[in-house]
């Protein structure tokens, strides 16, 4: 039930374990981060991401396209994918690349939504979830590691209660 949460030190899962049992989990969510961003397509999640992209990454590889994508199940791809494609264009090879989001990130907060499109746009430079992988993502997001636990939890209340950002 707390697959999301795995590598965490157990007085974290505890917590969480609390708040299920005593279904409070989405009340605590709702508290927390009680309002949705407004990043509702693809065009408006691709400038969101061009944007921070050009803040903090902008000798990396350009990026061809941002979408979300209902075909992304939670269970398995957990949040993102990356895709690096090479292409034939014009007889010369061309790297084409581009980040596809969960869908279950098109109604949520934005911190949630901007913890995922940091954490895929690190993807651009590091494949691995490594140190310097994670030093980038705080580069761009000082609270990343905090706001990738919570989007674990929203990601748990999903799965336990079901949505409480969809409207
Ligand atoms: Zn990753």
């Amino acid at each position: 039930m707390l697959k999301y949460l795995l590598h965490y030190p157990q007085p974290i899962i505890e917590q969480a374990q609390h708040l299920i049992t005593e279904d409070r989990l989405g009340a605590w969510l709702l508290n927390k981060y009680p309002e949705q961003h407004d990043v509702r397509n693809n065009k408006a999640l691709y400038d969101y991401t061009m944007a921070l992209k050009n803040q903090y990454l902008r000798k990396s590889a350009p990026l061809n396209k941002v979408l979300f994508d209902g075909k992304i199940s939670q269970m398995h791809q957990a949040l993102g994918l990356n895709i690096s494609r090479t292409m034939v264009h014009g007889g010369k090879l061309k790297a084409r690349k581009e980040i596809r989001i969960g869908a279950l990130f098109q109604h949520a907060p934005e911190a949630f939504l901007k913890m995922i499109v940091v954490h895929e746009l690190a993807h651009l430079k590091e494949a691995d979830h490594n140190k310097s992988f994670y030093q980038l993502c705080c580069h761009m997001e000082p609270n990343y590691h905090h706001l990738e636990l919570d989007t674990r939890l929203y990601m748990t209340q999903l799965e336990v209660f079901g949505d409480i950002y969809s409207r």
